[in-house]
């Protein structure tokens, strides 16, 4: 039977697909999800609306873009057109990440941060392991 998609459906069909699973938020779940956490995502009632809110552990994660939230890695840069506008606006992000930070951590929560930079292939499995120890580790002292 002949293949009614077009070639260009099909592979924007795989484009979206291929977004959708990589999305950096997605990776750090479905790692935790199959480690037999089990979390609850974007939750608007707390600061931020953490990415990954792991209740029993009262634990929250999240996943920032480097650039967004102006990470100190390789991968920031600044543009190179209306430098005032982005440095006002990267500086409003991250004056808000530590104020969410800050507002978790006075009602107890624990907040964990994944940057992009350490979900590239060649890491993100030491990272992962890494996230998922420490949430672990943590919760027994
Ligand atoms: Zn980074």
């Amino acid at each position: 039977m002949a293949d009614n998609h077009s070639k260009e459906v099909r592979s924007r069909n795989m484009a979206h697909i291929h977004s959708v699973n990589s999305k950096p938020e997605e990776m750090v779940r479905k790692y935790l999800f199959s480690h037999g956490l089990r979390y609850r995502k974007n939750v608007r009632s707390l600061p931020g609306c953490p990415d990954i809110v792991l209740r029993k552990y009262r634990t929250v994660i999240f996943v920032h873009g480097c650039f967004w939230h102006h990470h100190d890695c390789g991968r920031f840069v600044w543009p190179k057109t209306n430098e005032a506008y982005w440095r006002a606006k990267i500086a409003r992000n991250v004056e808000r990440d530590e104020e969410n930070t800050r507002l978790l951590s006075y009602v107890g929560w624990r907040v964990f941060v994944i940057w992009e930079c350490q979900l590239k292939k060649a890491v993100v499995e030491e990272n992962l392991q890494k996230l998922y120890e420490g949430i672990i580790r943590l919760n027994k002292i």
